[in-house]
């Protein structure tokens, strides 16, 4: 019998993280200013710049050390490998007050496994942050991040590497995400069942295809699946 697996997205599909790594780095640039450096603006422009710099990181266009170490050195401190260590743990220890799994979450994840269900996470970020925040969302599986991949979503490589470590082929896989063009869009190119959690009730954006699957809430997802996913 084919094996149904079932992947996740981290970020607003199993949990919400707060802006966990814009604090990280605002906390940074507070330690980067005890020790002599200077901000380059208000907290205001400070915020802008994080965000800025963590969207490009999230885009494969940096590594999160590498944007540390920018950021660190544009404002004056050594680019050094002590804020790298130390953005990581501040990053890494901040997960269990920051991060909230969405509603249903590990009881959606348990029902999955208990139905024998594969299950994987895809994300795009870096581990073991990513992993942290699956773990806290209760999600007990293979974590696979897209800055050990070399890939990011919506690339097909990334769905790609998803399947291979879930040992199925990719229209075995339903995969669950939040981001209309990196997670439905690039799971369905890959040729996986693509699944668009709308908890969040925004539009889905006008161009694109239409999700084949739409759930409101995680516990939604088991209805999707075939009956083979029982056995
Ligand atoms: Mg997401």
């Amino acid at each position: 019998m084919k094996r149904v697996a079932v992947a996740f997205d981290v970020d607003h599909t199993l949990a919400i993280d707060n802006k966990l790594e814009r604090v990280a780095f605002l906390r940074l640039l507070a330690r980067v200013v005890d020790e002599g450096g200077a901000p380059l603006g208000t907290l205001a422009d400070e915020t802008v710049h994080v965000d800025e710099l963590l969207a490009r990181q999230r885009a494969g266009a940096c590594s999160i050390d590498e944007a540390v170490r920018a950021f660190v050195s544009e404002r004056g401190a050594p680019a050094d490998e002590t804020y790298v260590r130390l953005y990581r743990a501040m990053a890494l220890e901040m997960v269990e007050q920051f991060v909230v799994p969405l509603p249903y979450a590990p009881q959606t994840i348990e029902a999955l496994r208990e139905r024998g269900c594969l299950t994987g996470v895809l994300t795009n970020g870096w581990n073991p942050l990513q992993e942290r925040k699956a773990r806290r969302a209760g999600f007990p599986g293979p974590v696979l991040a897209s800055a050990d991949l070399g890939v990011q979503k919506p690339d097909g490589r990334a769905f790609e590497a998803l399947a291979a470590v879930l040992g199925v082929p990719a229209e075995s896989v339903w995969y669950v995400g939040d981001d209309p063009r990196i997670d439905v869009a690039g799971s369905r190119a890959a040729g996986m069942h693509a699944v668009w959690l709308d908890a969040e009730g925004t539009p889905y954006p006008a161009g694109l295809e239409p999700p084949e699957y739409v759930a409101g809430s995680l516990p939604e997802i088991l209805a999707f699946l075939p009956e083979t996913a029982a056995t």
